[in-house]
C-alpha cells in the first residue's frame, strides 16, 4: 500500500498510550497500527507551503514559505519566543490572530522529556504540547492571561532550569525520580513578587505514555533532505519522532509540507 501527499505535524489522542495519526495528502493514517510493521518513507523532493499550498524550496519556521514565514503571525517570533509577543500592547502582525492565539490564558509548566525543562502554551495545548515534546509527566506552574506575562515567567525560571530538550535524552527516557510538586515548590520561589500572583494551585501531574518499548538506547536522526529515503521496522513513536528498529528516528514535525510516499509492507 502506498500513499502519497504532504505530510503534517501528527494528530495525538489520548495519553496511555498516546495514538498518533500522520496525514498523508487527503487520507489520515494510524501511526499506532504500523508499529511492528516495515514501512518506507520517500522524498518526493516537493515542498508545499502549509499555509499557501506554493512550492518552496526551503522550508521556514517548520514548513512556511518565506512570503509566508515574513508576514503571518504564526511564524512571529512571540511564537518562538512568548517573552517577545508584543499583543497586549496593541502590536502584532495580525491582532485577530492575537486575540485568539495570544491574548487568551497561557500556563508556564514544567515537564520531565530527558530533562526537567521549563515552557509555556496556550491552555488549548494542553496536554498536546507536552506529548509533542515527548515529556513523561508534566505540572502546570502559572496561569497568564496573556502569551507575554507567561513568557516573562519562563524567561526568570530559564535561569535555573533548561527550557530546551534533548531529543536523544528524551527518546531514552522512560521513567523519572523527581517529584514534580515538590520541585514546583522549590522552584516557585525563584518567581519575581510581580509575578506570583499567577502561580496556580493545581498541583495535578499529567502522565503521558508513548507506544513505544524503549528497548533502543543509540539513536540516528535523519532527515529527509538529506536521506531521500528513510526505511525499516516501525519499533515506536514518541513526541513526533517516529522510531525504526535500526535506531534511525524521524522527526515528523521538522517535515511539515513535505511531500513524500509513503508505503506500507503487510
Ligand atoms: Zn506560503
Amino acid at each position: 500500500m502506498i500513499y502519497s501527499g504532504n505530510i503534517y505535524k501528527m494528530r495525538t489522542t489520548g495519553s496511555n498510550p498516546v495514538s498518533y495519526f500522520l496525514t498523508v495528502g487527503d487520507i489520515e493514517i494510524s501511526m499506532n497500527d504500523l508499529i511492528g510493521k516495515q514501512i518506507n518513507i520517500k522524498y518526493k523532493n516537493q515542498i508545499n507551503c502549509i499555509n499557501c499550498n506554493s512550492i518552496t524550496n526551503k522550508s521556514f519556521h517548520q514548513g512556511y514559505c518565506y512570503s509566508c514565514f515574513v508576514s503571518l503571525p504564526q511564524a512571529d517570533e512571540g511564537v518562538l519566543h512568548p517573552e517577545k509577543d508584543m499583543s497586549h500592547l496593541g502590536i502584532s502582525r495580525d491582532m485577530e490572530w492575537a486575540k485568539k492565539h495570544s491574548l487568551i490564558d497561557h500556563y508556564v509548566y514544567l515537564a520531565i522529556t530527558g530533562n526537567i525543562k521549563v515552557g509555556v502554551t496556550r491552555y488549548t495545548q494542553i496536554p498536546y504540547r507536552w506529548i509533542d515534546q515527548g515529556a513523561i509527566s508534566a505540572i502546570k506552574l502559572a496561569k497568564t492571561p496573556y502569551r507575554n506575562l507567561a513568557g516573562q515567567i519562563e524567561v526568570e525560571l530559564s535561569k535555573y532550569i533548561s527550557d530546551k530538550t534533548s531529543w536523544t535524552k528524551m527518546l531514552q527516557t522512560q521513567t523519572s525520580d523527581i517529584d514534580l510538586v515538590s520541585l514546583k515548590k522549590q522552584i516557585s520561589v525563584q518567581i519575581p513578587d510581580e509575578y506570583k500572583k499567577y502561580i496556580t494551585f493545581d498541583n495535578t501531574i499529567t502522565n503521558i505514555h508513548y507506544p513505544y518499548n524503549y528497548n533502543i538506547q543509540k539513536f540516528r536522526s535523519l532527515n529527509l533532505d538529506t536521506n531521500n529515503t528513510i526505511e525499516g521496522k516501525l519499533s515506536g513513536i514518541k513526541a513526533q519522532y517516529l522510531i525504526f528498529d535500526s535506531g534511525d528516528v524521524i522527526n515528523i514535525r521538522k517535515h511539515n509540507g513535505y511531500f513524500i510516499d509513503l508505503e506500507i509492507f503487510e
